[in-house]
């Protein structure tokens, strides 16, 4: 069980303040926020080399805390500034010819898919669109007939960004490995608020996002690469960290993970990122997942009961993505009445996902995502507030 008073007061920007966002930019613990300040003011004291040198083993505790998350060798995790930056930067490294195949999800993130399209003009290789099946979630069966040995990456979305479906990622992982494709996982909404077991899930790569569920700061963001896979990629851009200048005309690649990773960074957001990971591996994972569906179900039935409101989160298994339409009211109208009643909920657009908002003949949906320090005084305020908006 959490303690619900010690997690809000570890929270400050919850008091008077319903927020439901985590799925944007969470709010982070005063623990993060204290180790990111704590490293700018010493930066500025003693400069910002030494600053990072007293800090080298928390530095490297930052990959140990992500590697216990999400069952890695922290050998095979690569920090970087965002999760769309380290998605690409593995996705850049996949070989691609003309005719090969990539396989992108149907809930695809828009950045992913501008990604794989450029690629394809770059290339040659073409995208295509795994469907859907009638839940909502990865069609299983199509992904099984549209693989062939010309499929050199699947890419595919743990849950998406514009709703609470769960996608059955293990299941597709088996599919796509029996043709011999790579897996790229976007565990960008998922990483935080549901187990993350790469070595049980099998990925061949994963990218996720600091200032989400994980609520570290902006700004921060890692990939995992399935170790024997990161020896035989190159990375599109190198510097002196992810590669070494050996001979006037050679160098040679850092021998794991490193080799996505640049020199350059911010100490001060990564020490805050690690302080994140730690203190949600100290409050305990298991029960901060089962607090946020909690959270999240509650207020699927709670404003399913309002009249005019269309909760559109599909799929079997529920993450904590709450996304709703109010007959009426355009969902960004629905979030700035809301914003002036201290209540914070976001809107998603459809070109984030437009393959699937088209289908759906969706423009835009509020999202709400409720973290475990909400309190359901809090959800019951938010869904009296959309009550009244009706
Ligand atoms: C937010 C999001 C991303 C991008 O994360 P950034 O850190 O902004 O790059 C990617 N995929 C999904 C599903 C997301 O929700």
């Amino acid at each position: 069980m959490l303690d619900m008073a010690g997690l809000r007061a570890d929270t400050p920007g919850c008091e008077n303040h319903v927020f439901l966002d985590s799925a944007g930019s969470s709010l982070p613990p005063r623990a993060v926020v204290d180790a990111t300040i704590a490293h700018l003011r010493r930066e500025a004291e003693i400069g910002g080399y030494r600053a990072a040198n007293e800090r080298i083993d928390d530095l490297y505790a930052v990959k140990t805390a992500i590697g216990e998350l999400i069952n890695a060798d922290p050998a095979a995790l690569a920090l970087s500034d965002s999760a769309s930056r380290s998605w690409s930067d593995f996705f850049y490294s996949v070989p691609l010819a003309p005719g090969d195949r990539i396989l992108i999800s149907g809930a695809e993130y828009g950045s992913n898919a501008i990604a794989a399209l450029q690629r394809s003009r770059q290339t040659g290789a073409v995208v295509e669109a795994i469907p859907s099946d009638s839940s909502g979630q990865l069609d299983l069966d199509a992904l099984s007939a549209m693989m062939d040995e010309r499929v050199k990456l699947v890419s595919l979305v743990h849950v998406p960004t514009n709703g609470g479906l769960v996608n059955p990622v293990a299941e597709a992982t088996r599919i796509a490995h029996r043709s011999g494709a790579l897996v790229l996982l976007d565990a960008c909404q998922s990483a935080g608020q549901l187990p993350l077991d790469v070595a049980a899930l099998n990925v061949d790569a994963l990218s996720a996002t600091g200032r989400k569920w994980l609520r570290g700061p902006r700004g921060t963001g890692f990939l995992y690469v399935r170790p024997e896979l990161a020896l035989s990629l190159e990375p599109g851009r190198l510097d002196q960290h992810s590669a070494e200048w050996t001979a006037p005309d050679d160098y040679v690649l850092s021998p794991d993970a490193g080799r996505f990773e640049f020199w350059e960074y911010s100490v001060a957001a990564r020490l805050g990122l690690g302080a994140a990971v730690r203190y949600l591996l100290d409050l305990g994972p298991a029960a901060v997942y089962a607090a946020i569906a909690e959270r999240a179900e509650y207020l699927r039935k709670a404003l399913s009961e309002i009249p005019g409101v269309d909760v559109r989160d599909r799929g079997i298994q529920h993450a904590g993505i709450v996304s709703f339409t109010l007959d009426g009211l355009e969902p960004v109208r629905v979030r700035d009445r809301l914003a002036a009643e201290s209540i914070t909920v976001t809107v998603s657009h459809r070109s984030s996902t437009l393959l699937d908002m088209s289908a759906r003949e969706l423009n835009s949906v509020v999202r709400a995502s409720p973290h475990c320090f909400v309190s359901f005084e809090d959800l019951d305020r938010f869904a009296g507030a959309v009550r009244a908006l009706g």
